[in-house]
């Protein structure tokens, strides 16, 4: 199966993987997969609106829970002055062998 990219929110700002899963007793979480929920530190760099590539150098990190199974885990970000954040990179899926 292909794996989905990690990391998303809902409109309301819900992780979804986290709307798909259920609480485990060890205070995790577990997908409807069955797979525990990993979390993930996703460095964010600063974004300027009129450029797509320049920031002023700052970095913010968020933590980004993703399900190992399902989702390819987020790696990298933008957040831009007023807030507005998204991932935009991601681990890469491992080569199926042939
Ligand atoms: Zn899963």
């Amino acid at each position: 199966m292909e794996k989905r990219h990690g990391g998303r929110l809902t409109e309301e700002r819900q992780w979804v993987v986290l709307t798909e899963s259920t609480r485990s007793d060890n205070d995790g979480w577990v997908h409807s997969c069955g797979e525990m929920i990993l979390k993930t530190t996703v460095y964010l760099s600063h974004r300027i609106p009129q450029s797509r590539i320049a920031g002023d150098g700052r970095v913010r990190n968020v933590t980004v829970p993703y399900c190992p199974d399902c989702e390819l885990a987020p790696t990298r970000g933008v957040f831009y002055d007023d807030g507005r954040w998204w991932i935009d990179s991601w681990e890469r899926e491992a080569e199926p062998v042939a």
